[in-house]
């Protein structure tokens, strides 16, 4: 007997696969088998019944900074360019310690279960105190969500032209040590991994280029992921113009970041040149539709990318510039984003769920098991709830009615096989006892403002 079935359901395989009224069967811990309607359903000790709900892949978060939801909707942080808002808030966030940061991430994943996403990674870049990764990762563990830890640095402080305080800044020894224990510690490279390891620079104006360069190189001897912000706003170009002689992405070559190893968040500001060098390079994109909005910073051109062969994946940001983390949102976000700059032809609502699922998967690196429903595949998979007043009068295309109509939201979100999402609610033991404790945690971070 196999471990679950989920029964009557259109089921969005992968790009291109789609079953009507069908089945979908796992088992330990990764996709079975599926069938169309009136093929047998085989036997499973957990049957839910779909109710003729959409199943999609688990969404994939490729950018999110999971400590901010202890500053969520900032009262004298809400109104500022982004780099107003971060002058406002590292001050706040050089209070953060273990508890705090385990607490974020078991909130986080919490509110990205719920979005319907299995998957999520999360650039860790503020370091007031080592430990701070151990902390995310026995969070997501305690879950049993799929996690990327992105080993995030800063080297420039105010004292350096930087914009954080010296509390939340590291050397460069330190870094490299802390970046090889993690992924000693913690970064599985094998089939069903439940926790990796990335290796990630906060952003080309915050460290050296010398740690650039070192991060580089020991991502390749290590043979995990590289990720950093890139070409988010304007003022990047005068600043790289002025200290590195070249613009962002020339800069991102120079220091050997360009190649298949890459995936960079935000990549508003690559010229047409730049973005076919950096496609034919391999680097994936990250687009974050609400964060770009909210600061309005401008927004990658992501079907243009796609177009020139660039792999584009959505993330939700940091939970103080979009103070919401719901993938469904973010992937709805990137739809209408995408036709509002290019007309109704330009994207459709499976452009965007490609983007959030094998897009995602692309971007960090694990296409061969996630972002996809193929026999073989991990069992992340979310049956998903949109309200029957929202779907009424929805009667043809149920993949463009999920992302059209709603709000959606998960019914059921299974990750490795384990429904953590159930009948619409979160299956976390220690939710209650952990929102009470952030809430403390919260408060004492936010008295520091
Ligand atoms: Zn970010």
């Amino acid at each position: 007997m196999l471990d679950t079935v989920i029964t009557n359901a259109t089921i969005y395989i992968d790009r291109g696969v789609e079953i009507e009224g069908g089945w979908l069967a796992l088992d330990g811990g990764r996709v079975h088998s599926a069938g169309r309607a009136g093929e047998p359903e085989p036997d499973a000790a957990r049957r839910v019944d779909a109710g003729g709900r959409l199943v999609t892949p688990g969404l994939i978060n490729t950018h999110h900074h999971m400590y901010q939801n202890l500053t969520r909707a900032y009262g004298p942080a809400v109104n500022g360019t982004l780099f107003q808002w971060l002058t406002t808030l590292y001050p706040l966030w050089a209070r953060l310690d273990e508890e705090a940061v385990y607490l974020s991430t078991y909130v986080a994943v919490a509110e990205l279960l719920l979005g319907g996403c299995t998957t999520s990674s999360d650039h860790m870049y503020v370091h007031p105190r080592p430990g701070l990764i151990d902390a995310q990762v026995r969070a997501t563990t305690d879950i049993g969500f799929r996690f990327m830890a992105n080993r995030g640095s800063m080297t420039r402080s105010v004292d350096d032209g930087g914009l954080p305080p010296r509390e939340v800044v590291q050397d460069e020894d330190t870094i490299l040590a802390d970046s090889e224990r993690l992924i000693a510690a913690h970064h599985d490279p094998g089939p069903g991994a439940m926790t990796r390891v990335a290796l990630a620079p906060c952003s080309l104006f915050s460290v050296s280029e010398s740690i650039m360069r070192t991060t580089a190189e020991l991502a390749e001897k290590h043979d995990v992921r590289l990720h950093t912000h890139l070409a988010e706003d304007r003022d990047e170009d005068d600043y790289c113009l002025e200290v590195y002689g070249c613009r962002p992405v020339e800069y991102f070559e120079r220091v050997g970041w360009a190649g298949p190893r890459s995936w960079v968040a935000h990549y508003v500001y690559g010229s047409a040149e730049e973005n076919k060098r950096l496609a034919a390079a391999g680097v994936s994109a990250t687009q974050c539709p609400s964060s770009n909005m909210i600061l309005a910073g401008g927004t990658a051109d992501a079907m243009t990318l796609r177009g020139v062969g660039m792999n584009v994946g959505l993330g939700c940001d940091g939970s103080s510039s979009s103070d919401a983390a719901s993938l469904w949102m973010e992937t709805r976000g990137a739809l209408l984003l995408g036709r509002f700059r290019h007309g109704p032809q330009a994207m459709t609502a499976r452009d965007a769920l490609d983007m959030a699922t094998r897009g995602s998967a692309r971007a960090l690196g694990w296409d061969d098991e996630i972002g996809h429903l193929r026999p073989g595949a991990c069992a992340d998979v979310v049956v998903w709830d949109t309200s029957p007043v929202a779907l009424a009068g929805a009667l043809t295309d149920p993949v463009e009615a999920w992302l059209r109509t709603g709000p959606s939201r998960a019914w059921y979100t299974f990750v490795a096989g384990t429904p953590l999402v159930a009948d619409g609610e979160l299956r976390l033991r220690d939710l209650e006892d952990v929102l009470r404790r952030h809430r403390s945690a919260a408060t004492a971070i936010q008295a520091a403002g």
